[in-house]
């Protein structure tokens, strides 16, 4: 065990020097220096590691590791993979701790979380709030113009809405600031470091939540799904997942405050379905409530909650005695006669519906007894276009009366891991919070009942040109739509034998991730009765080899490709490619309706 993993830390040490100059980036745009980066990337191994062992107990993180931790991973389909020059020095996938924050983590891996169940998504650390406004920020030269515009724009989007303000400097100024750079993928720092701190704006993080989100990093935010409470709201499948990216999903036992803000599945700062998927296409963190399960990973912009955690954390006792508003809205921090509304709301105190956007939509609703209709822009025919956006809030006359929506017709919109245009319904209590997103072609056949007499459909197409939806609604006394159980998964693990010293009989395969197509995995582990065995407890294999049959949606889809002109839709155009034969998962090929590959994704998994 001792061997391999020494082998480990030979391997990446070699690539940390070996490879494409990242510690000479991080140097130049960060106040790090060379031996705080070795401690950094050392105790970034030692992480993995820890976590390696608790996950997988006592055996060697091993060459199957090193392999591993070279395969590029993204944390959301909606942001670039992770550069792979960036690996050794980056955790969960975009953050670049300091030394400090890489020992604490390390500390507390293994923690009973339980216990400790302190509540946090923001770096609690004062010293690494941004104390000195405005925070002055600079754009390298390393970036273009239309690089610096998106920049700018998502600057202005946080200053918009916060107390916080920014200034652009021109030449590097004495004590902080924030260096915006082209390196090598999107990356930040959490919080406030001191002196010159960068943050990587690369190739393809161009995407307005993707700039916003490094600069949530930078203000102080974790990723949503780091927070304790996270459990209840997700389940993170670690039979996909890349065994030297377990570390990635720790929940940390320290270091970040919840401030009291409700978890948030529309954050802009949460994982997506697949992240640091084996494949890069099958779902590795699945909401508890399925209904939520296209709604992780956006990263279109900040959500309500996003903004309200910096709000909270940097502007606390801005306007006390303002303006009163309602149903989960608050004064803006530097416009006290303002409030600051949860999406979809609007109007001077959060009381009615958001005004639309490229559309004549939306409209405050009060339900009855009698169906009443709602429908998206040009439903059925034409249907809805790129970028519009509309709210409709409805209301029950009578506070006890509950609201029951149902999709009625037809309902089609363009079909991504995220949804990307989708309708939102918000029939939780909690308005402020993001609702579930519904995009794809399949109506859902279920009812929806609004936990209290008020709710919010919301309609918002980015990227794309389709059916869209009708639905209808009325009031009810029928029990509020409570939360399903979570789906079950079905990985079976042999009993460990108790007398022999060496593994147990492999357990059962799980459940194929995909029906057809071949880019699905399965995986079986064993155990390990006694303290030490040698090899691997976990592997994986492709299946369900049959090409998926031609999908009578894709048509419509691949006409959005083309409305993508200068925008970024790169996600998009991989999701839609091969539309007219039977369909296999790169870089499979259907050959008489099975896939095959002279290169399998996953076969080098196999270790019989
Ligand atoms: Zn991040």
């Amino acid at each position: 065990m001792l061997a391999s993993f020494i082998l480990f830390l030979s391997i990446a040490a070699l690539s940390l020097k070996g490879e494409d100059g990242a510690p000479a980036e991080i140097n130049s745009h960060f106040a790090i220096n060379q031996n705080e980066l070795d401690a950094i990337s050392t105790l970034l191994l030692k992480i993995k590691e820890k976590s390696f062992k608790k996950a997988f107990g006592d055996r060697s993180f091993g060459n199957d590791a090193v392999e591993d931790s070279m395969k590029p991973v993204a944390i959301s389909g909606n942001q670039p993979e992770v550069d792979k020059a960036m690996i050794p020095f980056l955790y969960e996938g975009d953050i670049l701790l300091n030394q400090k924050q890489a020992e604490t983590i390390l500390l507390n891996i293994g923690e009973d979380t339980k216990r400790i169940r302190r509540k946090r998504n923001f770096v609690s650390d004062t010293l690494a709030k941004w104390s000195q406004l405005p925070i002055k920020y600079r754009l390298h030269e390393s970036l273009a113009f239309f690089e610096i515009a998106q920049i700018v724009r998502s600057v202005k989007f946080w200053e918009n809405r916060t107390c916080l303000s920014f200034e652009r400097v021109i030449n590097i100024p004495d004590g902080d600031f924030i260096e915006f750079f082209k390196g090598q993928g999107c990356y930040s720092m959490i919080g406030r470091n001191g002196g010159r701190q960068g943050i990587s704006i690369g190739q393809n993080c161009l995407k307005q939540g993707v700039i916003e989100h490094e600069i949530g990093h930078a203000l102080g935010l974790w990723h949503e799904q780091s927070r304790p409470d996270a459990d209840a709201y997700i389940k993170v499948l670690l039979d996909y997942i890349l065994p030297s990216y377990k570390s990635d999903f720790e929940q940390q036992t320290s270091g970040i405050v919840t401030l009291g803000i409700p978890y948030d599945l529309g954050s802009v700062m949460h994982y997506g379905p697949q992240a640091f998927s084996s494949d890069k296409m099958t779902t590795t963190v699945v909401t508890k409530d399925p209904l939520f399960r296209s709604t992780i990973g956006q990263r279109e912009t900040l959500s309500f909650y996003d903004v309200k955690t910096i709000n909270t954390a940097y502007c606390s006792g801005k306007c006390s005695g303002a303006t009163k508003c309602l149903n989960g809205g608050y004064p803006h921090p530097s416009r006290c006669s303002e409030c600051v509304c949860p999406s979809g709301l609007g109007g001077s105190v959060c009381d009615t519906f958001e005004a639309p956007k490229n559309a004549e939509c939306g409209a405050l609703l009060t339900a009855s007894s009698e169906w009443k209709e709602i429908t998206s822009p040009g439903f059925p025919d034409p249907g809805y276009n790129q970028d519009q956006q509309c709210a409709w809030l409805v209301q029950s006359p009578s506070s006890s009366d509950r609201i029951e929506f149902e999709f009625i017709d037809d309902f089609s919109f363009l079909c991504t891991s995220t949804c990307v245009d989708y309708v939102e319904l918000k029939i939780q209590a909690d308005l402020a919070n993001t609702g579930f997103r519904l995009c794809c072609y399949d109506m859902p056949s279920e009812t929806f009942v609004s936990e209290s007499s008020l709710a919010l459909v919301i309609f918002r197409s980015q990227l794309s040109s389709d059916v869209g939806f009708k639905l209808r609604f009325r009031t009810t006394s029928r029990p509020a739509r409570t939360t399903l159980p979570p789906p079950t998964t079905t990985t079976t693990v042999a009993p460990p034998s108790g007398s022999s010293i060496t593994w147990s009989g492999w357990g059962e395969w799980s459940e194929c991730s995909r029906t057809c197509g071949g880019c699905g995995v399965k995986s079986r582990t064993r155990q390990c009765p006694v303290s030490k065995c040698e090899g691997r407890r976990q592997e994986f294999n492709t299946c369900n080899l049959d090409a998926c049959p031609v999908d009578k949606h894709c048509a419509r889809a691949m006409s959005a490709t083309k409305l993508c002109n200068g925008r970024i839709c790169t996600t998009v155009s991989e999701v839609l490619s091969g539309c007219d034969e039977p369909l296999c998962c790169p870089p499979f090929f259907p050959v008489n309706g099975i896939c095959q590959s002279d290169d399998p994704l996953v076969n080098d998994f196999i270790d019989l």
